[in-house]
């Protein structure tokens, strides 16, 4: 089994704040289930040309389904967050990625639950961009929240 990960994950300082996210059980899961060499990292907002840090990005989920993507500023990041997406794709199709583990409510990565487009802490039904093309992809996802429910 081959597994694209969120690189934030992982330990990989590449969220937008410049930190990292490292879950100990997606670790631990990875190191005793999976071989290194089939683990492949993915960051698509890094993969998208974002640098880091950059302003948060939500998507607005009020007009979904047309994807837009507007950082805290008001720049649009759609185009950014749909090449990352697509580039974090192609990296785990290439590897042979069948199921994926996604950093939880990340408007690239969050599985079901995203923020609402309004910077006020308001989750919603949703997925990510690169979520999204996965899901649409045939890839299995999960987040750090479920994966051990997914993989059983
Ligand atoms: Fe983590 Fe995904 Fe955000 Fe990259 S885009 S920092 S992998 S949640």
């Amino acid at each position: 089994m081959k597994v694209a990960v969120s690189a934030c994950l992982l330990g990989v300082p590449c969220r937008y704040d410049g930190k990292a996210k490292p879950c100990a059980a997606v670790r631990e899961f990875l190191e005793t289930h999976v071989s290194p060499e089939d683990v492949v990292r993915v960051c698509p907002e890094v993969m998208g040309g974002l640098k880091i840090p950059h302003p948060p990005s939500e998507i607005q989920t009020d007009l979904l389904p047309e994807v837009v993507v507007h950082d805290v500023e008001g720049t649009d990041t759609t185009k950014a967050f749909e090449l990352g997406a697509q580039v974090a794709l192609n990296a785990a199709q290439q590897a042979g990625c069948t199921h994926a583990i996604l950093k939880a409510k990340s408007p690239s990565c969050g599985v079901g639950k995203i923020y609402d487009g309004t910077f006020t802490d308001t989750l919603v039904e949703g997925n990510g961009v690169a979520a999204q093309a996965f899901i649409d992809a045939g890839i299995i996802v999960s987040t750090e929240d479920d994966f051990q429910e997914v993989f059983s």
